[in-house]
């Protein structure tokens, strides 16, 4: 008889609307003389989870998920003669990234070589080339390990997951604007990623401005990322009869903001963290002279956002993306945790609730991150089993 090593894993078995998962016993999947097998002991959820359940993003793996903590446990047959350094135990990540191709025009841009990893044109992302987070096991190769050094071992795993994607992709968005301390920073979209980015914004040492629907997000914002002000869409005018909404040069929610910045001239930089087109519309309201429009959330396919080129040329404005991070990022965005400028908000989940977190996360209806154990008592323990 053949011998299988089973574990617990979240399978996505009916995607599109209402997607469903299920827990379900699978093999531990097998790896190769280069890859080493990682247990994994949490995993967090990403709103982009909730996006490729949906199908908004093309085919997916069956289990998706793409924050992890854990550590090595077995070493593929090569990986000893290639790394003498790296020992059963290791603790790792894993990101959206799973590996790189190295060959491809992002990978190899000297130009642009901080940010060719979260855009590798062979796609080797979590959830599409190889299983995601939503498991107790996963496999890495070791060229593309995340490891997490020792000097992280003050920082629990609650801590150290969200990291992975919403936080990393936070740092990198509020990094890659490229502005100097003191200046201001507008986040519209205070969710997962948003509220990371404007921590990290502010310990970064810019001035701070959040955006979002509720109050609710604002009592977030200000206990969590002590924003130096909130602005709540939902409590401003709607515009009278005959006046403009949203353009490419102005926003009701764009005067709020410019109110509360010097001049009245507007924030530095606005970051998008939304998966809304009108939050992206309603931005370009907000911006400075010279200012940085950085896109981060993504908005579903047949969604646009119409500009006017002209507003470019006359205010100078600089439109840009940020597209997760790479490995160095995670591990500078890490050194915030581990020295308590940024402590990711986390809430404690039961995988069992699978189905409803990650549409809950979907739907912006929870405050920072989901976080799942995947060695409670009731894990699997990894043996062989018959
Ligand atoms: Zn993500
Ligand atoms: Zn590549």
């Amino acid at each position: 008889m053949t011998q299988t090593r089973t574990q617990r894993a979240a399978v996505l078995v009916k995607s599109g609307e209402n997607p469903t998962f299920e827990l379900r016993n699978v093999a531990v999947p097998a790896y190769g003389p280069n890859d080493v097998l990682i247990r994994l002991s949490v995993t967090s959820v990403c709103g982009t989870d909730y996006g490729m359940a949906l199908g908004r993003m093309g085919p997916t793996r069956e289990i998706l998920g793409h924050e992890g903590v854990g550590r090595v446990i077995e070493l593929g047959s090569n990986v000893p003669s290639l790394d003498t350094e790296l020992k059963v135990g290791q603790r790792v990540g894993l990101a959206w990234n799973r590996d790189v191709c190295g060959q491809c025009t992002y990978c190899m841009d000297p130009n642009h070589a901080d940010q060719g990893e979260g855009r590798c044109g062979a796609q080797l992302f979590s959830g599409t080339s190889a299983d995601g987070t939503f498991a107790e096991y996963a496999v890495a190769p070791l060229r593309y390990l995340i490891r997490l050094p020792s000097e992280l071992d003050s920082v629990s795993d609650e801590d150290v997951v969200p990291i992975m994607c919403g936080g990393v992709t936070g740092y990198k968005a509020v990094k890659s604007c490229g502005l100097v301390p003191g200046q201001i920073i507008a986040v519209v979209g205070t969710g997962g990623v948003g509220l990371l980015a404007l921590q990290f914004a502010k310990a970064m040492g810019y001035r701070t401005i959040g955006i979002d629907v509720n109050a609710e997000k604002g009592r977030l914002a200000q206990e969590i990322a002590h924003v130096d002000h909130y602005v709540d869409i939902s409590q401003l005018p709607k515009p009278a009869e005959g006046q403009p909404g949203d353009t490419p040069f102005s926003s009701p929610v764009g005067d709020a903001v410019k109110k509360l910045t010097p001049g009245g001239l507007g924030a530095a930089a606005v970051v998008i963290a939304s998966g809304a087109a009108a939050a992206y519309q309603s931005a370009f309201g907000m911006l400075a002279p010279f200012g940085i429009y950085m896109a981060v959330g993504l908005i579903p396919l047949d969604k646009t956002v119409p500009f006017h080129p002209t507003a470019l040329v006359a205010n100078g404005w600089q439109l840009k993306g940020s597209a997760v991070g790479s490995r160095g990022d995670i591990l500078e965005a890490l050194d915030f945790v581990r020295r308590g400028l940024v402590k990711p908000l986390t809430q404690l989940a039961k995988f069992e609730d699978i189905d409803q977190l990650v549409a809950d996360v979907g739907k912006a209806r929870v405050e920072g991150k989901y976080v799942i154990r995947l060695d409670g008592p009731e894990s699997s323990d990894g043996g062989v089993k018959a």
